[in-house]
């Protein structure tokens, strides 16, 4: 297989073609994933290179078809999965755009911080077309943000952290969403059958469970679930104000708030600003008589 590779590169090929060629040697001697890459590789060269002469096109050809009966023998559908998962966004994307990743390579700088739910269904990087390097995220069950606690919730303490003190993002949106099973959970609460973490996560929630109940006390249980969904993105924007470096970062009006909801039944998303809040200036007094 290699020999056909590098005597086609020796003899036909320009030099595009040999440095897409090397690659796909390159990949082929990586691990298994790269067989399947350098059979899909192979297969776009044909297509997309009709100055091939037809040497060049029977020897890749018979490359394709040396790779093809060399697949390895185990065929793991869940690795196959993930191996033609990152294979297409090879292809399509990591090798497409050279400059994007060249620079990432360097660093990150992006323009967001994302809390949002793990619901398979809402990722934000999927709905609102994020780019590698746009969004830093967080995503966690019913996008909450917890009230600033380095014992209990150190792990979403240190993505705010370093999101504004280390790569200073300017805008930190949370994203809430229809049906979400969190919030469900903590409309639900206290039942019996509790889980080990989940109860004690969404109860961050509460100040947005009791807000619904005492504004919608006439709605039934899951009118009172969808308003608890947007009500708990404006709690989780309040609890953002509890981390002294949003604090700060507001006050010097370096760093923006957004709450976001998606409707992925309406296919809707909506977003809006979450203002500062307005502080009442001291009054001014008259000096007092000597
Ligand atoms: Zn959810």
């Amino acid at each position: 297989m290699y020999s056909v590779t590098a005597e086609l590169c020796s003899s036909s090929c320009t030099s595009t073609l040999i440095s897409q060629l090397v690659c796909i040697k390159e990949g082929v001697t990586m691990a298994g994933q790269s067989l399947d890459l350098a059979i899909q590789g192979l297969k776009e060269l044909l297509r997309e290179k009709e100055e091939l002469n037809e040497v060049a096109v029977a020897k890749i050809e018979k490359l394709v078809d040396e790779l093809q009966r060399i697949r390895p023998p185990f065929l793991d559908p869940v690795v196959i999965n993930i191996r033609n998962g990152f294979n297409e966004f090879k292809i399509n994307k990591f090798d497409k755009n050279p400059d994007l990743y060249n620079k990432l390579a360097e660093g990150q700088n992006p323009k967001y911080l994302v809390f949002a739910c793990s619901d398979s269904r809402v990722s934000p990087t999927y709905t609102l077309n994020f780019q590698p390097g746009d969004a830093f995220m967080v995503r966690n069950i019913a996008n909450m943000v917890p009230q600033f606690d380095q014992i209990r919730y150190s792990g979403t303490g240190a993505a705010i952290e370093y999101a504004i003190n280390a790569l200073h993002v300017p805008n930190i949106l949370v994203i809430g969403h229809s049906r979400c099973g969190g919030i469900k959970r903590l409309m639900e609460l206290p039942q019996d059958d509790a889980f080990d973490f989940i109860d004690d996560w969404v109860k961050i929630g509460l100040p947005a469970k009791v807000k619904v109940l005492d504004e919608f006390p006439n709605y039934d249980f899951y009118e009172q679930c969808k308003f608890c969904e947007l009500v708990s993105v404006y709690n989780s924007l309040e609890n953002l104000r509890t981390y002294p470096y949003v604090v700060r970062e507001e006050k010097e009006n370096r760093l923006r708030l957004y709450g976001g909801y998606y409707d992925f039944v309406k296919g809707e998303f909506s977003i809006w600003k979450h203002e500062r809040p307005i502080i009442p200036r001291p009054p001014i007094l008259p000096p007092r008589p000597l």
